[in-house]
């Protein structure tokens, strides 16, 4: 056996916990036959879909099949290489215009690597409108063009039947902890102990494990919404969790939707030459236009972050409960628990509610992010929720 057999390395660094899945997109750049123009990468959360495509797409582009170091590996990885375009949605949906992007994108002939690649991430965030145009051009596919949708599921919710039966499927599984924390001490020089901690707490997501290992106000959001579930003594208590709970989420948002804001309100000002001296009044009132439209994609992705991070506590709440399940089932087993550092609470919590509490707790939680999915008010749902998960006197 060959090294290059046991670890692909250069671009495959980046796909973690995923030996099957390395294996056959680096057949496919290998050997021509195995090629095909429209894949679906699909997977949980955090376990690299977009990753993988991008590995994917720096490989065919590279002429050493993905070394990891040449110029275009680097800039399909880093997203500016000029035949691999990505479509990352910022907002809650994919929409006309980047449809639009997408097929003119793949009608182009490649200008310089060997394929023209789109990478549409969040395929499922697309409207009709994008599907269809995306459906389009992989029935009749233009010449030299990869098409690659990530998805989190093959649900049709999030993706349309008849694309998917068009397209090369690639499977991406959760990946185990020990290759998480392989990766943060390899890659980011995470301290090793550090790693295999946040990669255990991280429940399979690896950029999550990477945000807990490196940050000190990630790691106490977690305890704060791990602390919860034994705090809700009174109603007065729930009501309170569900300010915190939404309070954080909001918080959080604000920050990461303040950071992407003013960096891009300045750099499309800087664009139209607001503040020079002397535009016409045509430019000016086109500036104005392209503002608003600015404002509206920034207020539609404040939005979803604020979404997002409510909807990663209640995955990390929901965890601690089927951990209180588990453990009341088969108390002192060696079991696999979401929150291994949080073991002692989610004993306690067993003795407290028993595991037909612990599964009514759960079911009280998906209802609250499938509420929360249709935009009922974050803090009508967190009361209703806390109220439910309160502990019996
Ligand atoms: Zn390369």
């Amino acid at each position: 056996m060959t090294a290059v057999d046991t670890a692909p390395g250069g671009v495959w660094d980046q796909v973690v916990g995923q030996p099957g899945v390395v294996a056959e997109l680096r057949a496919a750049v290998t050997h021509p036959a195995a090629m095909t123009h429209a894949w679906l990468f699909t997977g949980p959360p955090g376990s690299g879909r977009s990753v993988a495509a991008r590995a994917f797409a720096a490989a065919l582009q590279c002429p050493a099949g993905g070394d990891g170091t040449c110029h275009a590996c680097r800039t399909a990885l880093a997203g500016t290489h000029a035949d691999v375009k990505l479509i990352v949605p910022d907002g809650l949906s994919i929409g006309a215009k980047e449809a639009r992007e997408i097929v003119t994108g793949a009608s182009r002939a490649p200008s310089q690597g060997r394929w023209q690649i789109i990478v549409v991430e969040d395929a499922d965030r697309m409207t009709e409108h994008a599907a269809n145009a995306v459906l389009k051009m992989i029935e009749e596919p233009p010449p030299r063009t990869v098409v690659m949708l990530c998805v989190p599921s093959l649900h049709p919710d999030d993706v349309m039947v008849t694309i998917r039966s068009r397209c090369r499927l690639v499977s991406l599984r959760t990946p185990p902890a020990d290759a998480i924390a392989d990766v943060l001490v390899r890659r980011d020089g995470v301290d090793p102990a550090m790693a295999a901690w946040s990669a255990a707490a991280s429940g399979g997501h690896v950029g999550r494990a990477r945000r807990l290992a490196r940050d000190e106000e990630a790691r106490m959001s977690r305890k704060a919404v791990l602390d919860v579930p034994l705090r809700l003594v009174s109603l007065a208590a729930c009501l309170d969790a569900a300010d915190d709970l939404v309070g954080a989420a909001k918080e959080e948002a604000d920050e990461a939707s303040a950071a992407l804001d003013g960096a891009e309100t300045e750099a499309v000002k800087a664009s139209l030459g607001v503040g020079a001296r002397g535009p016409g009044v045509a430019a000016a009132s086109r500036g104005a236009g392209q503002l608003k439209e600015l404002e509206k994609r920034q207020k539609s992705r404040a939005t979803r972050l604020g979404r997002d991070s409510l909807d990663r506590a209640l995955v990390d709440l929901a965890g601690l409960y089927r951990d209180a399940l588990v453990l009341d089932a088969a108390p002192g087993a060696a079991l696999q628990l979401n929150h291994p550092d949080r073991r002692a609470d989610a004993e306690e919590l067993g003795r407290r509610i028993g595991a037909d509490g612990a599964l009514r707790r759960i079911d009280a939680i998906l209802a609250c992010r499938v509420a929360l999915e249709q935009n009922v008010k974050p803090q009508v749902a967190l009361e209703a929720l806390t109220v439910a998960l309160r502990l019996p006197a």
